[in-house]
């Protein structure tokens, strides 16, 4: 069976700890089971509960309250389960709620939907964020700080990871150059491909019980190192069964990865490629040292335009502040804010207020669709 040929982890290898422990009290007079989400696949789930592994659907009143597919679990979700039998998948009936998560905002803007209908978790309670880099032809600051920026939106501690040190001939250049784009961010230069650094990597931040994930642009040697931290685990873990919401058998693909010292890994299609729209939170974070300058600006609401007293603009001219990084803040920021837009109707419907004051304002007179009020 599954549970025998796998080596799965036991509830605190899977990162349980007392603050989880406190946060399920209630559940537990309910006489209901901790579980972590190592797959979640189209209304089919798959749960951790330490010693063995379950497929999983989830109750009918969970679905019913849901306010989009962002309040389903998720993997790395922690739930409640239903006690159950030998026979037959578990029932999730709670969500434990959320330390951090990893979403992408879908963006199609369906009428009435709401932010929350267009958002999708992609991995919850994530610790640890990988940026990886490769230090070849592709070696990108700019790229960097979309990817530290979506780590900061999903509340993970970001960790820079240049790899391919060995065809680079210029470690150290590019990895003071990566530090001046994040301040304060631990930076590895390491090889995937011969193993180089991935020790002192793991040793500093896969330690047991954390939960990680791995982000960067494609080509940087993602599966490589995704494959060589969790290596002959990941040939004995890729594949589970599980059945879906109707009782179909499915093949799911493990998405929470033990990987060696005992962190934990989550792959997921989508997560490793995951974009900065929704990202708006993480901006003020991975550009930490504009939002300093910008308490210098005369103007609360300096927009950095030109207005008098600005002290981004004086940063800029003196050299102090590189200017493709400002583009770069520039360019995300409008970014986050177009995919705000599009996910949330009540924010285009402000945009569209906005819209029509101007109209009146410089006296243009037009029906236009939207009406009156
Ligand atoms: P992904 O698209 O980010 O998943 O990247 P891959 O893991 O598929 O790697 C892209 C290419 O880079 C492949 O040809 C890898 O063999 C190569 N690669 C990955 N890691 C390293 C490394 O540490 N050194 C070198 N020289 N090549 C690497
Ligand atoms: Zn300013």
């Amino acid at each position: 069976m599954a549970s025998e040929r796998h080596s799965i982890p036991t509830l605190a290898a899977l990162g349980w700890d007392p603050g989880w422990a406190s946060a399920f009290l209630p559940h537990e007079s309910a006489g209901l089971a901790p579980a972590r989400v190592t797959a979640a696949h189209r209304g089919a789930w798959v749960v951790s509960v330490g010693p063995s592994e379950r497929e999983a659907v989830i109750a009918g009143r969970l679905r019913f309250e849901a306010a989009g597919p962002g309040d389903l679990p998720a993997v790395g979700d922690w739930v409640a389960i239903e006690p159950v039998g030998a026979e037959g998948p578990a029932v999730i009936t709670a969500v434990l709620p959320r330390r951090s998560a990893l979403r992408r905002s879908n963006g199609d803007g369906r009428a009435g939907a709401g932010r929350l209908a267009a958002e999708q978790v992609l991995a919850a309670n994530v610790d640890v964020a990988l940026l990886v880099s490769g230090l070849d032809g592709d070696f990108n600051l700019r790229r960097l700080e979309r990817y530290l920026t979506v780590a900061y939106a999903g509340g993970a501690a970001p960790v820079v990871v240049l790899n391919k040190v060995d065809i680079d001939d210029d470690v150290d250049a590019h990895r003071v150059a990566a530090e001046a784009v994040a301040p304060g961010v631990p930076v590895h230069a390491v090889s995937a491909r011969t193993g180089h650094g991935l020790d002192r990597l793991a040793d500093a931040h896969l330690r047991p019980g954390t939960t990680a994930v791995v982000l960067g642009s494609s080509g940087v040697g993602k599966s490589t190192l995704v494959n060589a931290l969790v290596g002959a685990a990941r040939q004995r873990t890729n594949d589970v069964r599980a059945d879906d919401s109707k009782g179909r058998h499915t093949t799911t693909v493990r998405e929470l990865i033990p990987i060696g010292d005992g962190a934990l890994l989550v792959d997921t299609p989508g997560l490793r490629s995951l974009e900065v729209a929704g990202a708006d939170d993480g901006i003020e974070a991975a550009f930490a040292d504009v939002a300093d300058l910008a308490m210098g600006c005369r103007f609360r609401d300096c927009g950095h335009d030109g207005e008098p007293g600005c002290a981004v603009r004086a940063a800029l001219d003196t050299g102090t502040l590189d200017p493709g990084r400002f583009d770069s803040y520039r360019k995300l920021e409008r970014e986050a804010a177009r995919a705000v837009r599009q996910a949330d109707p009540f924010a285009r419907a402000e945009e569209r207020r906005r819209w029509k004051a101007i109209h009146k304002s410089v006296g243009v007179h037009m029906k236009h669709k939207y009406g009156e009020g």
